[in-house]
């Protein structure tokens, strides 16, 4: 299949779509299995440019809303590679790679202390 381009062109960056630049319509299953590292972005750092949105080439960073509290864009770790093209176009440095097998293990302790807490 391939993938379905959207018909609206954006002028400004407030004017992208919330969700993924594009739909991945060629993503069909979650390829992110064999991912080795993962990007993690700091909101304290991110500035919201939104280059990571667009340079992605799988289209899996998303707009996060801010009224959340939690940064500007967020990654959809389902389908993300982790081939680091974000923490490379990444000016401010808000992106850094990080070994998956720590980071899932970081998740599920977050999860035990989350259902015990
Ligand atoms: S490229 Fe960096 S600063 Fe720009 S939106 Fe992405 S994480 Fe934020
Ligand atoms: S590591 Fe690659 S696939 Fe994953 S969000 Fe960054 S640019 Fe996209």
């Amino acid at each position: 299949m391939k993938p379905y381009l959207r018909d609206f062109i954006p002028r400004t960056l407030s004017e992208l779509p919330e969700d993924t630049s594009y739909e991945a319509g060629y993503l069909v299953t979650k390829n992110a299995g064999w991912r080795s590292i993962r990007p993690v972005i700091n909101p304290e750092k991110c500035v919201g440019c939104l280059q990571c949105y667009l340079y992605c080439p799988d289209g899996v960073i998303y707009k996060w809303n801010e009224d959340a509290g939690r940064g500007k864009v967020a990654v959809d770790y389902d389908f993300c590679k982790g081939c680091g093209i974000c923490r490379r176009i990444c000016k401010t440095g808000a992106i850094s790679m990080v070994d998956e097998k720590q980071a899932l293990a970081q998740e599920a302790s977050q999860e035990r202390s989350g259902q015990h807490g």
